[in-house]
């Protein structure tokens, strides 16, 4: 069984010096991919700009921009054809890009006091879009994606389960203490689309990856019962 992991920040340059992003220090992925390898899955990771080390027997592509990811995502998608496949979506993948990127560093002067924004495309939406035009076979492929919320998630991780076409959904509530970017532990409910839903304890970001992989594991065995 094959997992493609996306982890980390994506960064959407203005110039070569200059960027939008977030905080995300990608080590919820990293641990996803981990598990997934220590589980003796074949692992990519599709990975943001982060400081971490490759977990070992893990093959790593780097990317920088949301685009970036999609294409890395996609790519390796095509090369999994033909096996069952999870995906996991982890990356805090930037939802707006600057409507220009400069490719020389912009002086003060040239720069306007209002930053012009496009969308990012959405990575689940547009894997979604090849399973509909049967580019990539959805039976044999697992969507796991992430809802980091302020307050209760649940209703905004099951609206984005439906409308993301996930498998499941790690939903947080980033406002707790040890929750979210940048700390060790995680909070984590996971959401199914037949409406169960799992609370899980307080634990560190590597006992919720085993977690995650464990259960995309089964799903993907339950998945492989009906090919
Ligand atoms: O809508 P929101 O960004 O909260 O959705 C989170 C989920 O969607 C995550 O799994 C994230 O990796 C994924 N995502 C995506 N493409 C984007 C933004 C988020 O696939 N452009």
């Amino acid at each position: 069984m094959r997992f493609v992991v996306t982890a980390g920040p994506t960064r959407e340059h203005l110039d070569p010096v200059r960027f939008l992003s977030n905080p995300s220090s990608g080590r919820m992925g990293f641990a996803v991919a981990r598990a997934a390898a220590a589980a003796g899955c074949k692992v990519s990771l599709v990975a943001g700009p982060v400081s971490l080390a490759t977990p070992e027997g893990v093959e790593r592509v780097d990317v920088t921009s949301a685009r970036e990811m999609m294409a890395a995502v996609e790519s390796e998608l095509e090369a999994a054809r033909g096996e069952m496949c999870v995906l996991v979506m982890s990356a805090a993948v930037a939802d707006w890009r600057p409507k220009t990127s400069s490719p020389v560093k912009l002086k003060k002067g040239e720069m306007s006091a209002v930053l012009e924004l496009e969308r990012n495309p959405d990575i689940l939406a547009a894997v979604n879009s090849k399973v509909k035009a049967g580019e990539l076979d959805g039976s044999r492929l697992v969507r796991v994606g992430f809802a980091a919320e302020t307050g209760d998630p649940e209703g905004e991780a099951r609206r984005k389960c439906a409308a993301k076409g996930l498998d499941m959904i790690v939903a947080n509530d980033v406002s707790m203490p040890g929750c979210g970017f940048g700390v060790g532990t995680n909070k984590a409910t996971l959401f199914f689309p037949d409406g169960g839903r799992a609370d899980l304890e307080m634990m560190t970001k590597e006992e919720l990856a085993g977690e995650i992989v464990a259960r995309a594991i089964a799903l993907a065995g339950r998945r492989s019962c009906d090919v």
